[in-house]
């Protein structure tokens, strides 16, 4: 099957990406480059306060009750994007881009309503064990303020007191030319379609202009032991180990799979450690990672009975040891990558995965990199790479060692610092 993604237009960026799936829906997509971590600290959540003010204001627009739509906004991006059809998407798109590229900011009462639901939503999140995992996490990994490390808390205190006119200033500082990033995607669309799309994004007074960034201030901790006295652990201990990734302008994506490689050698995956865990009673190792622009994090985490954190930490070093001297079964190797190359494949021929990974490119990497060159470059994953990549990724002086529970006594700090010995 033919597969072309194009650019339509430039200022802002405009894309067609085809869909290899047959399907009526058409989706229309406004992006920009930036996200809640480009947030300054005075903006901290105000992406999202203007997300529920931009969306909740076209939800208020009678005519565009038919309308399918929606926004989000991530660490590095944010979306809003319109379902449609081929048979209305011209209908549609007008209210949409409308809404968008072209908000009324003079309606006080749909601010308000919207900002106590964004204050809901968040107040929601902070008490969630996952939100204050990461909120321990991410305090001891980074130092100072760090936009990554930054919590659910801080966006609920920054944005309580703000008013329509800051959504508007922010507003005015990322919705501009070369922040936005149009997609429109559906099914062999008519040229006819496409052309009017790109057409009316024109008649949009889209702002020209630089954002300038602060400059982030994202050091990471060196080695420690920290243990977290905290009820969301009821009986065990959360161990909790985290690394260094490097971010994503300092790899290329095939880099970043040998990244996700090396973890999954280390997690309780059958390739990994499950065999040895499970002989000494542990049944999960779980690991997540993060990978920003200029940062990344993983997390390893583990929920034991107290006595079994030194069990635990023993199999887990003689791992990393051995990928680190290149004790690596080639087989398993093999695996991980076909296991990779068979998702990859599939999440490309998905329409709607195959939309975020074009979109997730273009604002990474400025381009679309054709998954034939991805799936190429695999072949340099080998395990002199792996044992090269481990060493530089697992050195101890990078490691923060967290447990959390809410009984913390008798754990011996010394004594596993003698473990951790890699
Ligand atoms: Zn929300």
């Amino acid at each position: 099957m033919k597969f072309y993604t194009k650019k339509i237009s430039s200022n802002p960026d405009f894309y067609y990406f085809p869909f290899s799936k047959k399907t009526k829906d058409i989706f229309l997509e406004i992006n920009l480059k930036t996200g809640s971590a480009q947030e300054t600290a005075q903006e901290a959540g105000l992406g999202h306060l203007l997300e529920h003010y931009l969306i909740g204001s076209l939800s208020k627009n009678k005519k565009s009750e038919t309308l399918e739509y929606d926004g989000e906004v991530f660490k590095e991006q944010t979306n809003y994007c319109l379902k449609s059809s081929k048979k209305k998407i011209l209908i549609d798109s007008d209210y949409f881009f409308n809404a968008i590229l072209n908000p009324d900011f003079s309606n006080k009462k749909t601010f308000i309503s919207e900002k106590d639901s964004v204050l809901n939503e968040l107040s929601g999140k902070i008490n969630s064990s996952d939100e204050q995992g990461y909120k321990i996490i991410f305090k001891e990994r980074f130092l100072n303020d760090c936009q990554y490390a930054r919590i659910k808390t801080e966006e609920y205190k920054n944005i309580k007191d703000k008013k329509i006119k800051d959504i508007e200033d922010y507003y005015k500082k990322y919705f501009i030319k070369s922040n936005i990033l149009i997609t429109l995607s559906g099914y062999n669309l008519d040229k006819k379609i496409i052309n009017e799309i790109s057409k009316s994004i024109k008649k949009y007074n889209i702002s020209s202009g630089k954002i300038k960034f602060e400059q982030q201030n994202c050091q990471v901790s060196r080695f420690k032991i920290v243990s977290v006295k905290n009820n969301i652990i009821k009986k065990d201990i959360a161990v909790l180990l985290t690394f260094s990734f490097l971010g994503s302008k300092k790899l290329k994506p095939w880099q970043k799979i040998a990244q996700d490689a090396v973890c999954e050698m280390l997690s309780s995956s059958r390739m990994g450690i499950f065999d040895d865990l499970r002989n000494a009673g542990i049944y999960k190792l779980d690991y997540e990672n993060f990978i920003w622009k200029n940062n990344g994090i993983i997390i390893f985490a583990t929920i034991l009975p107290k006595n079994k954190i030194k069990a635990f930490l023993n199999i887990f070093v003689k791992k990393i040891k051995e990928i680190k001297s290149g004790l690596i079964l080639s087989k398993n190797l093999k695996k991980i990558l076909s296991k990779y190359k068979n998702t990859a494949k599939k999440s490309f021929n998905d329409n709607s995965q195959r939309l975020d990974w074009l979109t997730y490119d273009i604002i990474t990497y400025g381009k679309i990199i054709p998954i034939e060159e991805d799936l190429k470059n695999l072949k340099k994953i080998n395990i002199v790479f792996i044992k090269n990549l481990a060493n530089n990724l697992f050195a101890k002086n990078k490691l923060n060692l967290i447990l959390i529970g809410k009984n913390l006594k008798n754990i011996n700090k010394k004594e596993i610092d003698k473990i951790l010995k890699f």
